[in-house]
Order: structure tokens, then C-alpha cells, then sequence
């Protein structure tokens, strides 16, 4: 079982200042406990991931940490050291998604870190911290979305969209909605993929761009329910084909924040239900529900590559390729 570090132990974090002309730049320093924030739980973490918005925190290519110094990283799996709080105990494995890590908290990219005790996932047995990593932001908001649409009634057996389906929460929402009992149409710009999502258990596909540009206000009802990570004009379409009653769970934005030429028609004339997901700010118990769904309902299909492990160094190189769109699937981050 892990011991507090001493006061004197230093400890590699990579951090986010200011720098020149009212931006901020990232450089590992070396911490102390004395350097984390004053809060109940602390936590030796073994794993990091590398995300999109940890790319644009650690490049400096947009202002991320609304205060500085700050440890980057939107999330952390680790394993309790010391608890203040009667919940927690030493050897406790934990995964920490959200709740403003590297933004207005203190974040993933350190060997320890400090936290509220609400933040705090238990990590389920079947993972191991890497795996918690590996799953990440996108696996966990995957969880989030289905766990909305089964919430909302929708029918076992019925058709449910995924758009953005070859990417970090499409793929694990195809997945975990086939799981739950539906028959997914996978909606991706990606021929090349098909075989894989056949392989996470996608029905059929619709290509991407049938989704895109101006359709009618109600097009032909397609599907009981649809998770999007796409937004724009797909999520327009994706809300206008669905069928009577059912509902839409939208999480991101890859192809815009905008609603062009969005109708109120398929809402009052349909009772299609628009459910936002947020993942940062989501609270304790939907969070725990949403990890015993991936314990429950995740294939192993999805961890059969090892996922890639890159070290703390590397980090700065790797933010820069995740913003040029040139880093596959998900990087872990190997704070050890
Ligand atoms: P990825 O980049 O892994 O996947 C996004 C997918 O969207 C792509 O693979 C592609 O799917 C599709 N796509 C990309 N550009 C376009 C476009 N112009 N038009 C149509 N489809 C497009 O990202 P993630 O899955 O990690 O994240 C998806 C979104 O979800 C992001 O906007 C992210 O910020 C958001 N998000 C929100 C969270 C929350 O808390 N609400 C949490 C996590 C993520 P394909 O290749 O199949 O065509």
C-alpha cells in the first residue's frame, strides 16, 4: 500500500504559467506536497490521458487554466495515499474525469494530487488504472449518453443513432448502446471503420455526410433515439428523423456548436426530447452509474490493443500533434 511521500520528496508536474504576451506555456517543475492544493484526499496517481482540451491547455494555443500556476491535465486515476475524509481510505483505487482539473482545479499531470472527496470514483474491479485512462473523458461520457437515452424510456430492441461513430465517444457509445439491448446505425464519415464498429456491434451505417446541410424540419422517423457528438446541422437531422417521443442525447460539437436552420417542429409536433450530456460537472451518483455500466457492458474488443503509454515528457510534443490532428486513438499518460 502506498505511503505519504516526506514534506522534503519532489515530485515531476507539468505546469501551466503565464508567458509572453498574456499567454500561458507548460513546463514540468518540480512540486512538493507543500505546492498541491489544501484539500481532504490525497491521491498518488499512476495514469493521465492526453485530450483534445489538454492539447490547447498544454500548446498555450488557448487559455484553458482560468488561473496560473496551474497542473495541467483534465483527469487522473491513482490510488489513495491519506484521507481526511471518512469515505476514503489509503489504498483506495480512484478515477478523477472533470470537475475543472487543469481549468480552475489542479489537474492529472503530477505523480500526486490533492482533491475534494466528491470528485472521487470508486474504480471498479475489472480496470486497472491504465485501462480507467484509457477509457477516459470519452468512454465515460459514452456512458453518460446511453445511460439518458435508456433513462428516457427508449425501448430495448429499438434503432439508435450514433453519429461521429468512429471516434473516442462514438465508438464507445456504439458499444455500450448495442449492450444495452438497441440495434445501433452507426453514422460515420469513415468507410474504412465499418469493420470495426461491426465489431462493437453497429447494425448498419448511414454515411455522415446524409446527416449534413439543410433537411426539412421533419424528415422520416429513422430512430427511437440518437447520441450525437457532432453537433451542427448532423444534430439537426439526427433530431428531425426521430421517431415519435423519443429522444436525442447530445454531448460535443466535432462538427459545430451551432443548430443551423433548427425547428421547434420535431419538439412540439413529435415530442422528441433534446438531452444535453455534460461530463465535467456531472454529479457523484450518475457518475458511479456510468462506470458500472463500462464495467458491466464494456467488450474486451475494446481493450484489445494496448492502448499507447507516453511519459510526462512527452506530453508538450504530444499537444501540439493532438491539435494538428495527428495522434490516433487515446494516449495515456504515465505520470510514474
Ligand atoms: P473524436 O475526434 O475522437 O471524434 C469525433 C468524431 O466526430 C470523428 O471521429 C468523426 O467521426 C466525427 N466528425 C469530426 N468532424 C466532423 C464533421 N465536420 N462533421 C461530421 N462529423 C465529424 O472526438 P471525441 O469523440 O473525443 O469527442 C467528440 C465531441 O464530444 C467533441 O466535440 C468533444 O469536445 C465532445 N465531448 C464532450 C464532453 C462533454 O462533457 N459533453 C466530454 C467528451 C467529449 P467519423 O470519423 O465516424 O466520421
Amino acid at each position: 500500500m502506498s505511503t505519504p511521500p516526506s514534506k522534503e520528496t519532489q515530485f515531476t508536474a507539468l505546469v501551466v504559467d503565464e508567458a509572453a504576451e498574456g499567454r500561458t506555456a507548460a513546463a514540468p517543475r518540480q512540486l512538493t506536497l507543500a505546492d498541491l492544493p489544501d484539500l481532504p484526499v490525497l491521491v498518488e496517481v499512476e495514469y493521465s490521458s492526453l485530450n483534445y482540451k489538454d492539447g490547447l491547455n498544454v500548446s498555450g494555443a488557448a487559455k484553458i487554466a482560468r488561473r496560473t500556476p496551474l497542473v495541467a491535465g483534465i483527469d487522473l486515476a491513482g490510488v489513495v495515499v491519506e484521507s481526511a475524509d471518512p469515505n476514503w481510505s489509503a489504498g483506495d483505487r480512484v478515477v478523477v474525469n472533470g470537475w475543472g482539473l487543469s481549468e480552475t482545479q489542479s489537474g492529472g499531470y503530477t505523480r500526486y494530487q490533492r482533491v475534494k472527496p466528491e470528485w472521487l470514483v470508486r474504480l471498479p474491479d475489472a480496470f486497472t488504472t491504465l485501462q480507467a485512462m484509457a477509457i477516459g473523458t470519452a468512454g465515460y461520457t459514452a456512458a453518460l449518453c446511453v445511460d439518458r437515452i435508456v433513462g428516457h424510456g427508449t425501448p430495448a430492441g429499438s434503432e439508435v443513432l450514433v453519429t461521429g461513430a468512429a471516434g473516442g465517444v462514438g465508438s464507445f457509445a456504439t458499444a455500450l448502446a448495442t449492450a444495452a439491448g438497441y440495434r445501433v446505425i452507426a453514422s460515420t464519415g469513415r468507410s474504412e471503420t465499418h469493420e470495426y464498429l461491426t465489431g462493437l456491434g453497429a447494425r448498419s451505417f448511414i454515411d455522415r455526410s446524409e446527416l449534413q446541410g439543410k433537411g426539412r424540419a421533419l424528415g422520416a422517423e429513422s430512430w427511437a433515439a440518437a447520441i450525437d457528438s457532432v453537433g451542427g446541422s448532423t444534430l439537426v437531422n439526427a433530431i428531425a428523423r426521430t421517431q415519435y417521443g423519443g429522444a436525442v442525447a447530445a454531448c460535443g460539437m466535432a462538427e459545430s456548436p451551432g443548430l443551423p436552420d433548427a425547428t421547434v417542429m420535431p419538439h412540439i409536433l413529435r415530442s422528441v426530447a433534446l438531452l444535453g450530456v455534460d461530463s465535467v460537472m456531472a454529479p457523484a451518483h450518475l457518475r458511479a452509474k456510468a462506470w458500472e455500466r463500462l464495467e458491466r457492458d464494456l467488450p474486451d474488443d475494446l481493450f484489445a490493443s494496448v492502448p499507447r503509454v507516453e511519459p510526462l515528457s512527452t506530453v508538450p510534443a504530444l499537444a501540439r500533434e493532438i491539435l494538428a490532428g495527428q495522434v490516433r486513438g487515446r494516449v495515456v499518460v504515465d505520470v510514474t
